[in-house]
């Protein structure tokens, strides 16, 4: 449940937007960032941010000092220093000399082409990593991959409940470190997660598949789990996922309270009038703290739709 948990919180709450910066703030991002933002203050809790910036041929230049902008325009403001990415590359690498230690990581030279061919009959989505380098010797360059053990990895969603995925057959052997040496997000979402101390995860449910191997990286770390709430994405009038190319927000502040309603809406917080920013995030708080996670999925927000 959301916010009435009946006892008072046992542990401080941290929760986080983790933006990346490929782009300007879009509307499925705001839904995001308001979520987190409301859990948060709802939970009288801590609220930071961090742009996701490792993939650097992704980052569009600029945008990350858009999005910032962009929140402080809407009146969400990160209790902490903003998180760089790019600034830790270190600590990534201390997580992969730690796995690699516990004989976890390995090498990959293999092609895309290799790969699909390769794919074993049944399996459930493209390019599912048959672990074909897992007992190839002496490879020192390629790919880094994380060996995924068999057996199902749970965890309970506020949200959506118990979800479960078996690694092996859903996922396989996934990338920690690119053959060009970017690190994935799934590392460096679990190594700062942890940094920063985070104890809920609030974001878009197009994430919720993802959650299964960052806890698998937690318990392979020595790291805690957090909570997890993934709220649902917004889609446009074909029911496609909203993108940073069709769903930018205007930053032209005067839209702020229209754009914060709309985005409210979403998240099946009702229709929200309001004069001042201020205002509408004391009456967002207030239905927030009424609402059942539950409610997030069991109906269709009837919400003024996005044409882009
Ligand atoms: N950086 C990711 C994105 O913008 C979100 C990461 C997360 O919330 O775990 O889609
Ligand atoms: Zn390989």
């Amino acid at each position: 449940m959301l916010a009435r948990t009946g006892t008072a919180p046992t542990r401080n709450y941290v929760g986080r937007f983790a933006p990346t910066p490929s782009g300007p703030l879009h509307f499925g991002s705001l839904v995001a960032a308001m979520a987190s933002w409301l859990d948060a203050r709802n939970a009288a809790g801590t609220w930071l941010v961090r742009i996701e910036d490792l993939d650097t041929p992704r980052n569009v230049p600029g945008a990350a000092e858009d999005i910032l902008r962009s929140l402080l325009a809407f009146g969400m403001e990160a209790d902490g220093e903003i998180v760089w990415q790019s600034r830790r590359l270190a600590f990534y690498d201390e997580a992969l000399a730690t796995l690699a230690l516990a004989s976890l990581t390995f090498f990959c030279t293999c092609t895309r082409k290799e790969i699909a061919d390769s794919q074993l009959p049944g399996a459930k989505s493209a390019l599912i990593y048959p672990g074909t380098c897992r007992t190839r010797p002496g490879q020192d360059q390629g790919a880094l991959r994380i060996a995924v053990p068999a057996g199902e990895i749970c965890f309970v969603d506020r949200c959506h409940g118990r979800q479960c995925q078996d690694l092996a057959i859903d996922v396989g052997d996934f990338v920690l470190r690119r053959a060009d040496g970017i690190i994935t997000y799934q590392l460096a979402v679990v190594v700062d997660d942890a940094a920063q101390g985070i104890t809920h995860v609030v974001r878009g449910a197009d994430l919720i598949d993802s959650t299964p191997r960052q806890i698998f990286l937690q318990r392979a770390l020595g790291l805690a789990t957090p909570d997890y709430l993934h709220v649902p994405v917004v889609v446009n009038g074909r029911g496609e996922k909203l993108s940073k190319q069709t769903g930018a927000v205007a930053l032209d502040s005067e839209d702020a309270i229209a754009l914060l309603a709309r985005a409210a809406c979403h998240l099946r917080l009702g229709t929200i009038k309001a004069a001042t920013l201020a205002g509408f995030w004391r009456e967002a708080l207030l239905r927030y703290s009424d609402l059942e996670p539950a409610a997030l999925v069991s109906h269709p927000a009837p919400c003024p739709s996005i044409t882009s």
